[in-house]
């Protein structure tokens, strides 16, 4: 080791004590860099070794080294560690996107014949993987409401190997309370997966809450400026083990470019996670006050029913705010139309502040009953509230709700 790796390898070990905000800036380098002031991208598909011998080592696994970057790459580990050490975990196994998390998840840890319950207030697309895909091979999942836990404990089937809570919910931000439905999933035998999109880790951290996996989808705040596709698995050695097995076979692997963008991503996640839940606090406040406005689903406002547990398991309520204008679909999309600063478009978690009509969008495949079910109607609309001024987002939406 020369003197370089040696101060190296001590500040990793004094990072283990310092605070998420310095972790999210300082942990996980690249390795194999010298004297390299950031984090590099390691542009390769492969890696070169020193001997035949030392490439046997590597590919029979015996040895930590690179060898393809379909399994492993420095920059998408350094992303990783990063990651797993602002969620308190041991390992983080990186993907292709959030679903492609989700998929390796499921069939790295699932089999025929498994049952998964599963809140039904989740992302739309993990419905269709579990109901289109995971059923397809004999896996079956049962919805219950997040945050009733006598339905989580109804339906536990002998065959429940998992169960799966996004919280706060999108859109309504409803919430799961993690330690409870974690103490059921142990009193059977099942593991809990947490999907963090929402609060990141600044917010929320799952796994100190008894989770056994958490998953992001780092397109959202992780990037923070809607430049890359990724997804992200943290969790204990053992557990990831399996996900990672079925990642490197099945090729659901990040870039080294989006890894990159993420790591840089993390480092400024917790000033702009405070600038998003300020902003959100003040427009669910202001939005209530709206005469065109029906309802306002903020876990921040003391009216929310579950405004107790949020301030218990998150540190802020997040950057979300959804309302129900009065009247129909068309109303809500009349409003949609006349923001003039606003971006129509399903992403959230963006630097600029979007606006979504989740009933046609992001929630337009489900069915009618599920969408009914998940409390999703016509006339609600979902705002990310981005990073620009506070006063002009509001008076964008001021302007837009005067014309219904
Ligand atoms: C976007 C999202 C996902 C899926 O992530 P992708 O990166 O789009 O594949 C999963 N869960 C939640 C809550 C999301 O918002």
């Amino acid at each position: 080791m020369n003197d370089l790796q040696k101060r190296q390898q001590r500040q990793r070990q004094y990072l283990e004590q310092t605070d998420i905000a310095t972790q999210a800036v300082r942990a996980g380098s690249v390795s194999g860099i010298e004297q390299e002031h950031n984090d590099a991208i390691y542009a390769t598909s492969s890696y070169v070794f020193a001997s035949a011998q030392e490439a046997a080592i590597c590919f029979g696994g015996k040895h930590e080294g690179n060898i393809y970057s379909r399994f492993t790459n420095p920059t998408v580990r350094a992303f990783e560690q990063r990651i797993a050490a602002m969620e308190g975990g041991e390992r983080a196994v990186a993907s292709s996107s959030g679903m492609g998390a989700l998929t390796s998840i499921f069939l790295g840890h699932l089999k025929q014949g498994d049952h998964i319950v599963s809140s039904c207030s989740i992302f739309g697309s993990i419905i269709s993987l579990f109901d289109n895909i995971l059923a397809k091979l004999g896996i079956s999942t049962t919805y219950v409401s997040p945050s009733d836990l006598s339905a989580w404990q109804a339906a536990i089937q002998p065959n429940t190997k998992m169960l799966f809570l996004e919280s706060p919910s999108n859109p309504l931000a409803e919430l799961g309370d993690i330690a409870a439905v974690s103490a059921l999933a142990k009193s059977v035998g099942a593991l809990l997966v947490v999907d963090n999109c929402f609060c990141t880790p600044i917010l929320q951290n799952p796994l100190a809450l008894g989770a056994d996996i958490v998953m992001h989808s780092a397109t959202k705040y992780i990037d923070g400026q809607g430049r890359c596709v990724g997804g992200v698995a943290i969790g204990s050695d053992e557990l990831m083990e399996p996900i990672f097995g079925f990642l490197r076979t099945a090729g659901t692997t990040m870039s080294p470019f989006n890894a990159w963008v993420f790591l840089n991503g993390l480092e400024t996640l917790g000033l702009r996670m405070q600038a998003h839940c300020q902003g959100a606090l003040k427009l669910a406040n202001w939005l209530q006050d709206q005469p065109q406005v029906e309802r306002v689903y903020y876990s921040g406002l003391e009216s929310h029913p579950q405004h107790q547990l949020a301030k218990q398991q998150q540190r802020l309520f997040g950057g979300v705010v959804s309302f129900e204008v009065k009247g129909d679909q068309n109303a809500a999309w009349r409003c949609i139309d006349a923001t003039q600063l606003m971006s129509i478009t399903g992403n959230f978690g963006d630097a600029k502040s979007t606006i979504t009509h989740p009933a046609t969008t992001t929630h337009g495949k489900m069915t009618l009953e599920a969408r009914a079910l998940a409390g999703i109607k016509d006339n609600l609309i979902r705002v990310s509230v981005g990073l620009e001024a506070y006063a002009d987002i509001e008076a964008d939406l001021a302007q837009a709700l005067h014309q219904l």
